[in-house]
């Protein structure tokens, strides 16, 4: 029997190997998107079935120590963290209560101007079209952020993630499909410090929560910060920001949403949206798993 030169068999077929012939080539691996529809299919059911059964394991709630499932927090907690945002109109562009977002405009200058609330919004020229947090920065939910980013406990991922989940299913232009999570790169002194990126810890907990896929190679850093971000006011936030960030080309035409730690100015938010648009992005949504309550807003005026 003649050996046939294609054959890729494993054992010997009995013909001798023919001097010089390469040998017999592996069929090429294919992966991520050029994967057959059962792999994609197969991989998803094996997601979601690990996200059932991290939901279903009883745990203590993060804030109260009282009974949860799946490391997030408790209902009660839940609720009165996704309480902060509520019982007044907010803006959808920079998720301020309207009201506070206006005296935040007339501080930030001619740049302000009417947002879509109404208000004097701060966001208004901004990159992208809403922006979603998950609460508001402030005690006892503030806990949960300087558990993951100060304490790296990346259980707080989860509860972060569970509350940005709820108020982002709120949001109209959520029910499209087709919608990718792309996290805000950290730099590099902070990836160093922590060994991770907060950003995309809770991007990789909200696509188990939203079924929204994560692409964390669609934007990248180019430029390093020069000072930490909490040390600078708004303006200087927004000069360390500009430039910074480099999107994929990948990113032409998606709907993406950018998923941060926590909005203060938005100087991030602004910067890393600019780069996703003019990469081609079709769409730009910011997600942040806290923002800042405005000076003047209600958390200043109880003092
Ligand atoms: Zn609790
Ligand atoms: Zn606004």
């Amino acid at each position: 029997m003649a050996h046939d030169p294609q054959c890729a068999g494993s054992r010997p077929c009995g013909a001798p190997a023919r001097p010089g012939s390469d040998p017999p080539r592996r069929p090429p691996q294919l992966c991520g998107p050029h994967a057959p529809p059962w792999r994609r299919a197969l991989a998803q059911g094996l997601r979601q079935g690990a996200a059932f059964l991290r939901a279903c394991l009883a745990t203590d709630c993060p804030l109260c120590r009282g009974a949860a499932r799946g490391a997030r927090l408790c209902g009660e907690c839940a609720r009165d963290a996704s309480a902060s945002l509520e019982g007044m109109r907010r803006c959808p562009r920079c998720d301020l209560p309207a009201f506070a977002a206006m005296r935040t405009g007339a501080a930030a200058g001619p740049q302000a101007q009417a947002g879509p609330a109404g208000c004097g919004c701060p966001l208004a020229q901004a990159p992208f079209e809403a922006l979603v947090s998950g609460f508001e920065y402030r005690p006892p939910a503030d806990q949960l952020v300087l558990r993951l980013k100060n304490r790296l406990q990346l259980s707080a991922a989860g509860a972060l993630a569970g509350l940005l989940a709820r108020r982002v299913r709120q949001a109209p232009w959520a029910a499209q499909p087709d919608w990718w999570l792309v996290p805000v790169p950290a730099s590099r002194a902070s990836l160093l410090r922590r060994g991770f990126n907060p950003a995309a810890e809770i991007a990789r907990r909200l696509s188990g929560e939203l079924h929204w896929p994560v692409r964390g190679a669609w934007l990248r850093r180019v430029r390093e910060p020069r000072a930490k971000q909490t040390r600078l006011g708004r303006r200087q936030r927004q000069l360390a920001a500009r430039d910074a960030y480099r999107a994929a080309p990948a990113v032409r035409g998606r709907k993406v949403a950018l998923v941060d730690d926590v909005v203060t100015t938005g100087a991030t938010a602004v910067a890393a949206a600019q780069a996703l648009r003019e990469a081609g992005a079709a769409r730009v949504v910011v997600l942040a798993a806290a923002r800042t309550p405005a000076p003047g807003g209600p958390a200043d005026l109880a003092k």
